[in-house]
């Protein structure tokens, strides 16, 4: 059978949950066993994500096959349960790279060259070329930005055509907004959006629409009147208790079935799977007991920076029958020698990744309490670089340890550069990235977590743990709990007296809710452990 499409385009703003809704339909072609891929195009000129300000575009989202790409890839991979590749990345970056580079080799000798036929068609061969490699039943593709935006114009133009080929399905997620919360539900703003959709050419076939109240019969009559289409084509997303509801709370509406159906799919449900998502989804919204996390970061203010590790630790929480109540904690705000009054309270503490000097030495003060206080600790790259150098300063007493990253020329260089990053200059994709495979100790806590000893996790770094310094880290208690296969990489470290781990990969990147990170569920279960203890 061929591939079909479904092409999700969000109207009126940003931020309306394009990337969760695409992830549902995703997870809901799966419930009925039809192998589902998603596209995303981005419309900036970057090739990659890689190159952004976290703070601004929000984390940057890794691939086992080392891909940086958007944030929305780590909604997919945790709804779909399957790890995906760059390929279905598609950027205006890459578009416009790629009809650069064949216009001088010479490929199109002769014409002037256009963003109609050259871009669109560049951008329908990079989707084609997912089709035809991969032949899944169907394709999801979200358009990234807002119907209207220039950056997107040209490839809601390329959409338009490929429905010219191929089975195509359209959804436009727009909103009602109301102004109270009891307020009427409103309209206008999305009719509106209709309108410059249909200007390009697209004529939605089901409307979602976003809401914070369930959408009410008026408005639903209204959306399905401006939009050419009958009510039952209008699906309500208004605001739940998780993200995770989103493919139940579709087909309590029947959307599965109706978009099955237009799209000329078996309906057969794969009732396991199914059942398997409502019991997981059932225990992240009515845990039995809660734990109190601290996250000690520094692009706290903005927390999509940090969106793998927040879902890495609801998909815990589900896993321990717990709420994980996350505390963000600046980093600069610990640098005062205040840990005490910031950080009692927590039943345990993580230190994600991160780039760059900023609240440095507030993370190490955050690390040191939780080792002295025995808060069970999770480091995660950046968390582990100074999980290391907190423990060279206070423990093997080896005074002006650091990273040399923050500090060139430390006495005691405890985290310095890869060497495979030396002499690289280039920042785009240069980076130690992907999946590499580590070898756990037999004696650590990280391979009972894990139950193996070999395993593979996502990285995104250029520093590394220094090898001169093993022995005497290790002479002063701290476990080398993982390396490289070949033993040159240090990946995992340990402490012994409490819970304390970390490690230079990124964990959270392969955590799902149907398959938590080991790591994550461990810290947790420990944090409800030392939670329970203090009463
Ligand atoms: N800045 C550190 C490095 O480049 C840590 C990176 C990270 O936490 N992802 O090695």
């Amino acid at each position: 059978m061929p591939t079909k499409y479904v092409v999700i385009l969000g109207s009126m703003m940003s931020g309306l949950g394009k990337g969760v809704v695409t992830s549902s339909i995703l997870r809901l072609l799966d419930f009925y066993d039809h192998d589902a891929l998603p596209i995303k195009f981005d419309g900036y000129l970057n090739y990659d994500c890689g190159t952004m300000n976290p703070y601004r575009h929000g984390e940057v989202f890794v691939l086992d096959d080392r891909s940086e790409v958007d944030m929305d890839f780590g909604i997919y991979e945790r709804f779909a349960n399957r790890s995906l590749t760059g390929d279905l990345s598609i950027t205006g970056g890459k578009l416009f790279g790629s009809v650069i580079a064949k216009e001088r080799k010479g490929e199109y000798l002769g014409e002037d060259v256009q963003i109609i036929p050259h871009l669109t068609n560049e951008a329908i061969s990079m989707i084609e070329a997912v089709e035809r490699t991969r032949k899944p039943d169907v394709i999801v593709i979200e358009v990234g930005g807002t119907v209207g935006d220039i950056e997107n114009s040209y490839f809601i133009e390329a959409v338009r055509q490929l429905a010219l080929k191929h089975q195509t399905v359209f959804i436009n997620l727009t909103y009602a907004p109301a102004l109270e919360v009891v307020g009427e539900q409103k309209t206008k703003p999305a009719q509106v959006g209709y309108r410059l959709l249909l200007q390009a050419g697209v004529r939605p076939d089901f409307v979602i629409c976003r809401s914070r109240e369930k959408l009410n019969p008026k408005a639903r009559a209204k959306l399905a009147l401006f939009a050419n289409i009958s009510e039952d084509r209008v699906v309500d997303d208004s605001d739940a208790g998780t993200i995770y509801s989103l493919p139940l709370h579709f087909m309590e509406q029947d959307f599965d079935l109706k978009l099955l159906s237009v799209l000329g799919l078996s309906s057969k449900p794969n009732n396991a799977k199914i059942a398997k998502w409502k019991e997981k989804v059932e225990k992240v919204l009515s845990p039995k007991t809660e734990v109190s996390i601290g996250i000690v970061g520094k692009y706290t203010e903005l927390i999509d920076s940090y969106a793998s590790i927040k879902e890495a630790l609801v998909h815990a929480g589900a896993a321990t029958n717990s709420r994980v109540n996350l505390n963000w904690i600046e980093s600069e705000n610990l640098e005062k020698g205040n840990a005490d009054s910031l950080l009692s309270g927590l039943d345990g503490i993580l230190v994600p990744g991160g780039f760059g000097n900023r609240g440095i030495e507030g993370m190490i003060n955050g690390i040191r309490y939780a080792r002295e206080n025995k808060v069970p600790y999770l480091g995660i790259c950046l968390g582990m670089q100074l999980m290391a150098v907190e423990y060279a300063r206070n423990v093997a007493g080896l005074e002006d340890s650091n990273s040399t990253e923050f500090e060139k020329d430390a006495k005691n260089k405890i985290i310095h550069l890869l060497p495979s990053q030396r002499g690289v200059d280039k920042k785009g994709g240069t980076m130690r990235l992907g999946l590499w495979e580590c070898l756990l100790s037999s004696d650590s806590v990280s391979k009972k977590l894990y139950g193996t000893d070999k395993i593979g996790e996502r990285h995104r770094h250029r520093y590394e743990f220094n090898n001169s310094y093993c022995d005497k880290l290790k002479e002063k208690g701290l476990r080398i709990a993982g390396t490289t296969p070949d033993g040159k990489l240090v990946e995992f470290i340990e402490w012994k007296d409490s819970f304390g781990i970390a490690t230079q990969a990124h964990p959270e990147l392969r955590s799902r809710l149907e398959a938590p990170a080991p790591l994550f569920v461990g810290f947790v279960a420990a944090s409800l452990a030392a939670k329970n203890q203090k009463k």
